[in-house]
């Protein structure tokens, strides 16, 4: 800091009330946040250095090294850890390491650290479950009702049906690699019942990355 104002640098009014700082700091990180400017680097490095600039000027604040308030205040927060990535005062601190976190840090209001607020992220990818079982059954069961709506003989049907399971089933038999092309090629039929297979584990979520 050279001296400016803590105060006019968050907007505020020398001698403002805790809450009242406090929300003017997460306004102002909000609306610099450099991440926003990803796609202009200029503009980029320009909210960087307001960053900077908003994260001291509330530490100053916070620090109550600021201009002394005109009027009787309740004592200033104590300064408290500081973020590593962002130079920003923590606000909270990751749940799985304790980092400390600003309000910059993405994963803040989890209460996660950069990393493990990928992790986490890791772990949620879904691999199963409703979205899967629905994937192979919705259009197996739309195209059955279709066709018998339609009037289509029912050899038809159970032959489409069959095709279905096939298709369904070399395209888990392909992720096998070699073992999956030896199946397909020694013993067609193994595809539709890799076909039904792959219907059923789709209702049991949980079990499906194993063979997928
Ligand atoms: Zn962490
Ligand atoms: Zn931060």
């Amino acid at each position: 800091m050279n001296g400016e104002d803590p105060w006019a640098e968050l907007g505020l009014r020398p001698g403002a009330d805790a809450a009242t700082v406090r929300a003017a700091y997460l306004r102002a990180v909000k609306a610099h946040h450099p991440d926003r400017f990803r796609t202009d680097p200029a503009r980029f490095r320009a909210e960087e250095e307001r960053m900077k600039r908003i994260n001291a000027a509330y530490r100053r604040i916070l620090e109550g090294a600021a201009a002394p308030s005109t009027r009787p205040d309740p004592p200033p927060p104590r300064p408290g850890p500081v973020c590593s990535r962002h130079g920003g005062p923590a606000v909270t601190t990751c749940q799985v390491c304790g980092t400390p976190l600003c309000p910059a840090c993405e994963g803040w209001r989890e209460r996660r650290c950069y990393r493990h607020r990928r992790a986490a992220a890791a772990t949620r990818t879904p691999a199963g479950g409703p979205a899967a079982a629905a994937a192979v059954w919705v259009p197996l069961l739309a195209g059955v009702a279709v066709s018998r709506m339609l009037g289509f003989p029912l050899v038809a049907i159970l032959l489409a049906v069959g095709l279905y399971l096939t298709v369904l089933g070399a395209r888990r038999l392909w992720r096998w690699r070699w073992l999956g092309i030896a199946l397909m090629v020694f013993f067609p039929y193994s595809m539709p019942l890799a076909g039904v297979y792959t219907l059923f584990t789709a209702l049991g979520p949980g079990r499906r990355r194993a063979w997928s």
